[in-house]
This record gives structure tokens, C-alpha cells and sequence, in this order.
């Protein structure tokens, strides 16, 4: 299973991603966790992003495109991921597209959270006031000002991307401000619907000198680069015919049929 799950932040993204990881057994990958663990570990690629993330801002398409790459190459991502996050701009979109080609893989859906955006703001500005209060640490972005600036990045360079993954049928979109619980069962009901993608091609193999790695605590993946050979997209044409060559055993007369 791979999705995406789309809306602004305090859509509770992250809190849905947590019951999908435990009922699928899948990875979630949040570009901001890993962009604030290289911030954290004063990686060179931390100390690009640490003034764009305090101010509210994107960091820019090619740094967190690297970085989901590689991670989506690591081992533990094979079975399915939750992109949470990420992508955030329609060329992050677009690369994103390029990437799952590249690979052999296909999202399952594109989940968006819609939410009512003052009520968003009312409930993220009591949020941050209880943890000053109990003298819990904040995120550098966790304050109503830069909380504002995240929220006009969304609607001006993420909230495209709904239309983007509405063109392509992949979108499903649920009311995020219902309680967590219903959230979570309408995602289920949504990824039930969604059609079944094809199953994901060998993946290519490495090529003998891998990228250096911009996730400073992965472990040593087998980075892809753009240089390998590109395999067929997944794509909704794929294969399906070789299930139908085979016919269904046909009923003996006189006897049910096993189901
Ligand atoms: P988040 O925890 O997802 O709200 O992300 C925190 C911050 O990390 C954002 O405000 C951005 O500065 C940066 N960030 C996370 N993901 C992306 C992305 N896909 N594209 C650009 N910037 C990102």
C-alpha cells in the first residue's frame, strides 16, 4: 500500500499516518521528521533548510525530492509507505511521478484532510498555548505567526495538488475535522474503494557507486539514480490480461460448486 495523505498542517496528518502504520504494517515517511533530523544533526543539509522551516517557508523541490528518493529505496519502504508531507508543490508532484516510474511502483491513492481553516487555526493556537502553559517545547514553527505563513504556503503552493491528483482519479477527500476515530474509518472506507494497483516490477539494480546520502542516520541504502536504465511505468494498462487467459475451473454437473 502506498498513499499520500494531503492537507494543511494541524490536519492531524501525522496522527493518521501513526493508525495506518500500525494497521498496515507500512512505513510513514514525513519529510518534515527528516528535515528536522538533519536540522538536529547539523548535517549540511540542515543547515540549508533550518531558516526556511523556522520561517514557515518551503524548503526547495530538489532537496526534498533527494530525500524521499533515497528513503523510499531503503529496505523497510518496500512493503508500502504513507508520503506524509510531501509532495507539497506540483513539480514535487511531477518528480514524484517520475520517481514511482523509475521504480516499479504505483500509489494506491492520494488521501486530502479538508479542513475548515479558522477552525484549524483556533484549535493549533489552544494546542500551542496548553504546551507553553505545561512549559512543553515547541517547534521552532510552532508559533501562530509562522503558523500563518505555513497556512498560505499550503493554499498557494500545496492546495494545487488536490486538482493535480483529482485529474489523475486518485483523489479521495474526507472531512478532516471529524474526530480522529472517524477520520481514521473513513480513511479505511476510502482505501477499500480505491481500485487495486498493479503489483510493483523488480526494482533495478543499484548501480555500483551509489549517491552520497543526504539522510545522515539511513543506513547504507541502494540509492537509484537517474542514470539506470528507466522501467515501465506502473500504470492502470499494466498486465491485467494475463489473469484473464486463464479461465475459471467450469462447475461439474449434479455437484455444488466450492467457493
Ligand atoms: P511538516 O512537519 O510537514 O509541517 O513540515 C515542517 C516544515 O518542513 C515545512 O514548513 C517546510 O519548511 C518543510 N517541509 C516539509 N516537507 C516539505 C516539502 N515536501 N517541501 C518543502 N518543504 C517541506
Amino acid at each position: 500500500m502506498r498513499l499520500i495523505l494531503l492537507g494543511p498542517p494541524g490536519a492531524g496528518k501525522g496522527t493518521q499516518a501513526q493508525h495506518l502504520v500500525a494497521k498496515y504494517g507500512i512505513v510513514q515517511l514525513s519529510t518534515g521528521d527528516m528535515l528536522r533530523a538533519a536540522v538536529k544533526a547539523g548535517t549540511p543539509l540542515g543547515q540549508k533548510v533550518e531558516g526556511i522551516m523556522a520561517s514557515g517557508a518551503l524548503c526547495p523541490d530538489d532537496v526534498v525530492v533527494s530525500i524521499v528518493e533515497e528513503r523510499i529505496a531503503q529496505p523497510d519502504a518496500r512493503k508500502g509507505f504513507i508520503l506524509d508531507g510531501f509532495p507539497r508543490t506540483v513539480p514535487q508532484a511531477e518528480a514524484l511521478d517520475r520517481m514511482l516510474a523509475r521504480h516499479g511502483i504505483a500509489l494506491d491513492a492520494v488521501i486530502e484532510l479538508r479542513v475548515n481553516e479558522e477552525a484549524l487555526i483556533r484549535r493549533i493556537e489552544s494546542r500551542i498555548a496548553e504546551m507553553q502553559k505545561r512549559g512543553e517545547p515547541l517547534r521552532p514553527d510552532d508559533n501562530p505567526d509562522v503558523l500563518h505563513r505555513r497556512l498560505t504556503a499550503y493554499r498557494e503552493q500545496t492546495a494545487p495538488l488536490i486538482a493535480y491528483y483529482r485529474d489523475h482519479g486518485m483523489l479521495r477527500s474526507i472531512d478532516g475535522m471529524a474526530p480522529i476515530e472517524h477520520v481514521a474509518d473513513a480513511i479505511e472506507e476510502a482505501l477499500n474503494a480505491a481500485e487495486p494497483k498493479p503489483a510493483a516490477k523488480p526494482e533495478p539494480k543499484p548501480t555500483p557507486k551509489p549517491a552520497k546520502s543526504v539522510l545522515k542516520s539511513a543506513p547504507k541504502p541502494a540509492v537509484k539514480t537517474t542514470s539506470e536504465p528507466v522501467s515501465k511505468p506502473a500504470s492502470n494498462s499494466a498486465p491485467k490480461a494475463a489473469a484473464a487467459v486463464v479461465p475459471p475451473p467450469r462447475p461439474r454437473r449434479g455437484r455444488r460448486r466450492r467457493e
